[in-house]
C-alpha cells in the first residue's frame, strides 16, 4: 500500500476482530457454500495472505478498523428502536472509508474466497489513494460517495424464528449482482455482525443525478444516523441465503 519495500505480514481482508468474535472460544466455524454439491464443512475460515507491511497494517487498523468495527458492536454509540438503530457522534467519512477499505482489499486479494471481486487496476489505485489520504473528495463538485453509494441495514427476524445471536453470528461473504439496467450499475454486499452492507457502484452518467440521488438506507454525513432494522424476509438475497444455509445444514446433519 505504501509502495515501500518491506516484509509483508499475513493480512486479513475482513478485519481479524470479526472472526475473533464469530469464534468466541470455539476455534472453528461452519462454512457453507451455496451451490449444488458442496457439503458444509468445519473450517478455520480466517483467510489471510501477504498483502501489507507492518506499518500499513497499523495504519489501516488505527485509521479505519478500530472505529469501523467498534461502532457496529458497541452499545455505547447506539440506541435501538423498533424500526432503526441510531448511532450518535457518527464519523461518516471514517466509517465510509473503513467499508471502502474492505472491498478494496477484497479486490486486490489473490485469495480464492475473493476471486469474484476484482476491479480494474486504475480503480484499485484510486481507492488506495483515497484511503491513504483519508479523503472522499475527488474535485470541487464530485466525491467518491457519488459513485459508490453505501447502504447499511440491520437484519432482524421480526417473528423471532431465528435467534438474533444466530443472525449476528452469520457472516456472508462479499458477493455481487448486476443492476437491472446499465445506469443502476453493480451492487456488492456482505453481512457481518447482523448488518448488511451494500455497495452500489452506480452506472449513472448524469452528474446532477449522481449527486442528488440517494438509495435506501444510504449512509449520510450526519452526526446522528439511523440505520433501518429490516426483517430478512423483505430482502430476497438474505431470505434465500438463510433458507439455503438451513437446508444444507439439515442435509449435513441427517
Ligand atoms: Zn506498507
Amino acid at each position: 500500500m505504501c509502495g515501500k519495500e518491506s516484509e509483508l505480514q499475513k493480512s486479513h481482508i475482513f478485519p481479524r476482530s470479526y472472526f475473533r468474535k464469530l469464534k468466541a472460544g470455539n476455534g472453528q466455524l461452519l462454512k457453507v457454500v451455496i451451490d449444488d454439491d458442496s457439503q458444509p464443512e468445519k473450517s478455520n475460515l480466517d483467510p489471510k495472505e501477504p498483502l501489507f507491511c507492518r506499518a500499513c497494517e497499523q495504519f489501516l487498523s488505527e485509521k479505519y478498523e478500530q472505529y469501523g468495527t467498534r461502532i457496529l458492536t458497541n452499545r455505547k454509540f447506539a440506541t435501538v428502536k423498533k424500526d432503526y438503530v441510531e448511532f450518535r457522534s457518527f464519523r461518516y467519512k471514517d466509517f465510509y472509508l473503513y467499508l471502502i477499505s474492505i472491498i478494496w482489499r477484497a479486490s486486490i486479494s489473490s485469495l480464492d474466497t475473493f476471486k469474484h471481486i476484482s476491479f480494474p487496476e486504475k480503480h484499485n489505485n484510486f481507492l488506495k489513494q483515497c484511503l491513504l489520504e483519508g479523503k472522499i473528495k475527488i474535485n470541487t463538485t464530485l466525491k467518491l460517495d457519488h459513485f459508490i453509494k453505501i447502504s447499511v441495514i440491520r437484519i432482524i427476524d421480526s417473528k423471532n424464528e431465528i435467534d438474533d445471536i444466530v443472525i449476528r453470528k452469520t457472516m456472508m461473504n462479499l458477493n455481487f449482482e448486476k443492476g437491472s439496467t446499465s445506469d443502476v450499475g453493480m451492487i456488492y454486499y456482505f453481512m457481518a455482525d447482523g448488518f448488511l452492507v451494500a455497495y452500489h457502484f452506480t452506472g449513472e452518467e448524469d452528474i446532477h443525478k449522481l449527486r442528488v440521488e440517494k438509495n435506501r438506507a444510504q449512509l449520510r454525513n450526519l452526526p446522528n444516523i439511523k440505520i433501518p432494522r429490516v426483517d430478512f424476509r423483505q430482502l430476497s438475497q438474505i431470505r434465500s441465503a438463510f433458507s439455503s444455509v438451513t437446508n444444507k445444514i439439515s442435509e449435513y446433519r441427517a
